[in-house]
């Protein structure tokens, strides 16, 4: 069972004088505090910390941890942001001294065993994506579709172009057009066609010498192989603008067909996706960055680059690219994530990569197979590593939303899938298994729904009724957090 009792904060339990250590008394001489931290950098009186016993914290924080889900507790179906379990063993790897205990600002001479891993990841980045030219700066997709668009502006603004628009079709996740308008452009939403696809005759009216961008999500956000890419990427091409291929979906995809060769001239990986870095609740991300050739010149730097010394050992170093548009991140990157990446590529290889990436595909098409008599999936049979399904003539018959399924899963063990994205389908509900789920746990999921929808309907409207907190105002939430513990 779920831990549902009220949590208390550490403040609320802290009690005068309780402590997790005592430590004996000290055998060396008192130095007075003035000589070590004058007064004038010392607050008057002591901050109002908890005091507690070392089990009352420990309880305290196992509590909590046990108070969400989590790809180590629950299945996670969440659609879009593949939320794929994450080998332990990587964690080992990187938490070893040698990659914890490195510095950034180390030499260049004593960080080559870091640099060659950062370097080698590129390399793998670049040959999954078809793009030869790597950034691992971006800090999570979001930051990688920014960077890549002020790359593009770079290269126009390098030719003496001004071209002002990025188009985007309309199942385009959120990030797309807060990317293109924070980079300074303006953004031009395309309908799809009725099955989602996006719509050639659409493009055509909108493209013109305006256009720098056209950014697409393959597959896209309905989890459906937009198979018209290299003819658009032929009409865009054709006005001198750039195809952005969002790689958020590449869990479908890996060894199998690359961006780059369906027409793709710049992309982001979401690494804490694809490649297993743990995430959820705004964790560390990484989004690098892969782009052709010609707009090697402007990535963000530095980039790691490789050359052999006189003694015909490689060596590796930092280098900025010629007109780089500059660093978007501290140092390399957020290389734990990268580290995370890195052990999985090299764990898989190219046969294993290429089969996660067919049985993530296998797997939604089996939960497809059994969910779509239940809940209508309006694009069809078929789906590629997710699907979204619709509760619309649900809602029309029985008065059950999308919402009300996915709250009432929680009570049922499983994290919700994503809803209400994307927004060209009516009471959406994406699901995304991933590849490492059984058959069993998918059946329990079908099973899940499949009693859910017998449930009454003003009951469901209450769920969750087993978890700690059951329907908070999100809004309100999001809007006015209360991040502060205010004892008065
Ligand atoms: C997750 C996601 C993004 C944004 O990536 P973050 O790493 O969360 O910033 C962009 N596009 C799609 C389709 C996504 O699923």
């Amino acid at each position: 069972m779920r831990n549902t009792q009220a949590t208390q904060l550490l403040f609320e339990l802290s009690s005068p004088g309780r402590r997790a250590a005592v430590l004996p008394r000290s055998d060396v001489p008192d130095i007075p505090l003035d000589e070590l931290i004058p007064a004038k950098y010392r607050t008057a009186t002591a901050p109002k910390l908890p005091e507690l016993s070392e089990p009352d914290v420990i309880r305290h924080f196992v509590n909590l941890s046990t108070k969400n889900m989590s790809v180590d507790t629950h299945f996670y179906p969440l659609g879009s942001c593949t939320m794929k379990y994450n080998p332990k063993r990587h964690e080992r790897l990187s938490g070893l001294s040698g990659i914890v205990d490195l510095h950034p600002h180390q030499t260049e001479d004593s960080s080559q065993g870091m640099l060659a891993l950062l370097y080698s990841m590129q390399q793998m980045l670049g040959e999954i994506a078809g793009l030869p030219a790597v950034s691992l700066q971006p800090a999570a997709g979001a930051q990688g579709e920014f960077a890549a668009l002020l790359t593009a502006s770079a290269y126009f603004r390098d030719r003496g172009e001004t071209r002002t628009r990025v188009l985007f079709p309309n199942s385009a996740h959120g990030t797309n057009p807060a990317s293109a308008a924070l980079a300074g452009f303006e953004c031009v939403q395309l309908k799809s066609t009725p099955r989602g696809f996006v719509d050639l005759e659409e493009l055509k009216k909108n493209l013109d010498e305006r256009t720098a961008v056209f950014m697409v999500t393959n597959p896209n956000t309905l989890g459906m192989f937009e198979r018209d890419l290299p003819e658009v990427a032929r009409m865009v091409h054709a006005v001198g603008g750039l195809v952005y291929i969002d790689g958020a979906n590449m869990n479908a995809i890996c060894g199998i067909t690359r961006p780059g060769d369906f027409g793709g001239d710049m992309m982001h990986y979401n690494v804490h996706k694809t490649f297993t870095g743990p995430h959820g609740a705004g964790g560390p991300g990484s989004g690098p960055i892969a782009v052709r050739d010609f707009l090697a010149p402007f990535l963000p730097g530095p980039v790691i680059v490789q050359s052999t010394d006189p003694t015909g050992a490689n060596r590796y170093a930092l280098s900025n690219p010629a007109k780089s548009i500059g660093r978007v991140r501290s140092f390399f990157g957020n290389v734990g994530i990268l580290v995370r990446g890195y052990c999985y590529l090299r764990t898989l290889g190219p046969a294993g990569v290429r089969a996660m990436s067919e049985n993530a595909v296998l797997n939604a098409n089996y939960l497809l197979a059994k969910l779509k008599d239940l809940l209508p999936v309006p694009q069809g049979d078929r789906c590629m590593h997710e699907f979204v399904a619709s509760a619309k003539a649900i809602k029309e018959s029985l008065g059950i939303t999308a919402m009300d399924i996915a709250k009432r899963l929680l009570d049922y063990g499983f994290h919700a899938p994503t809803v209400y994205f994307p927004l060209v389908v009516a009471e959406a509900l994406m699901i995304e298994p991933t590849e490492t789920e059984s058959k069993e746990t998918l059946d329990a999921f079908a099973e899940a729904i499949r009693a859910i929808l017998k449930e009454p309907a003003d009951s469901l409207r209450l769920a969750p009724h087993t978890t700690p907190v059951s329907r908070p105002d999100d809004v309100r939430a999001a809007r006015n957090p209360i991040l502060k513990w205010n004892p008065s």
